[in-house]
């Protein structure tokens, strides 16, 4: 493919070989192999997800001198967004001393990376992670991490499962939770659940169990709920203050897939709970709104027998009569879809 989008893939699919080559085979890449190592990825995963290393030397502009010396054409190496541009018009490999994911598109070519630094704390200057900008092959909004694999994973489970970080779907995946996809740090959009919807009838969300976590599920549920109604839609909350990837490095591959299986919630269930974040249940105004809110949530849910058990659940864990709740709940407008 020589159109101008073949070779900004094709220089992409380069750049990440160069970079595991820097990563696995060189002394510059020692200290990152080791972080990896330490953070439990893998020779095996490292392979698989084709990780690799930008040096840290700023002067040391080795994705540049490789690009030159295969001759690619100037103007493609502008469009690329591997390089940053200097006010003479001089181009400067933008990578440095980061770890580094290639970002694939459905059919395993390379389109786009995103940058880990080494330290565990991100500095006010230096983020944590640094994506590719956009370019003539990498958008954003419509590209999910790992779906190439993930595609042949969902046909063998059934189902997709979105996780926020990368590492969590590689941490995932080597335990052999293999339908890992992730999107792109920034909230989910209208384009991946479409991509979504597309490959699968079911997605679990496995987001961190914190509460940008929490807030996060929120949000990708109603999205879910507004743009894609007939998937199926679970949600797996994590124990408090840990991640899919610390999950899997604590705890080990077995109880996480245990954990996957006996920790779904469908989007009701979910919301319940998520309505009693922050608030003191035993104070009596607190507790009417809570239940006010939560019957507004019942009052959407369509089957007259799911509406019961969530009504009897709420009279059981509350101790109140379900006679009043159901009375309560006659005088509520089931919201308009
Ligand atoms: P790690 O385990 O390497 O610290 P993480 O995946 O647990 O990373 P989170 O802080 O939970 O990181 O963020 C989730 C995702 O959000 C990341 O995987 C990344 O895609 C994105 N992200 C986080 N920080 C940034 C940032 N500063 N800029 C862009 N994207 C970011
Ligand atoms: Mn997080
Ligand atoms: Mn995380
Ligand atoms: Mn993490």
């Amino acid at each position: 493919d020589n159109s101008p989008k073949g070779q900004l893939t094709k220089l992409h699919d380069q750049a990440a070989k160069l970079y595991h080559h820097l990563l696995v085979n060189t002394e510059a890449g020692e200290k990152a192999l080791h972080y990896l190592t330490k953070r439990g990825v893998s020779r095996k995963l490292i392979d698989q997800f084709d990780l690799g290393y930008a040096v840290e030397q700023s002067d040391e502009e080795v994705l540049l001198e490789y690009a030159q010396k295969q001759q690619i054409d100037y103007q493609l190496l502008r469009q690329s967004g591997l390089f940053t541009e200097d006010q003479q018009g001089n181009l400067h490999d933008r990578f440095h001393g980061r770890i580094m994911y290639p970002i694939k598109n459905e059919n395993g070519h390379v389109i786009a990376f995103s940058g880990r630094i080494l330290a565990p704390k991100a500095t006010q200057n230096e983020p944590k992670y640094m994506n590719s900008p956009e370019t003539p092959i990498f958008n954003k909004r419509r590209t999910l991490f790992n779906l190439d694999l993930a595609k042949k994973g969902a046909r063998q489970s059934g189902s997709l499962t979105l996780f926020e970080g990368f590492m969590d779907v590689i941490a995932a995946f080597g335990v052999g939770v293999k339908n890992g996809i992730a999107s792109m740090g920034t909230n989910l959009t209208e384009e991946q659940i479409q991509i979504i919807q597309r490959i699968t009838s079911q997605v679990n969300i496995c987001y961190d169990g914190d509460d940008p976590g929490q807030n996060a599920i929120n949000r990708a549920v109603q999205m879910f709920t507004d743009n894609a109604p007939r998937l199926g839609v679970k949600i797996i909350q994590l124990p408090a203050g840990i991640d899919p990837d610390e999950y899997v490095q604590k705890y080990g591959g077995i109880k996480f897939s245990d954990y996957l299986s006996q920790n779904t919630e469908n989007s009701v269930e979910f919301h319940l709970k998520y309505l009693q974040r922050g608030l003191n249940l035993k104070n009596q105004d607190e507790l009417m709104g809570y239940l006010n809110a939560a019957l507004q949530v019942i009052a959407g849910v369509s089957e007259p027998v799911a509406q019961d058990l969530y009504l009897q659940k709420l009279a059981t864990k509350f101790g109140l009569d379900k006679t009043s709740l159901v009375n309560q709940l006659a005088k509520i407008q089931p919201p308009s879809r």
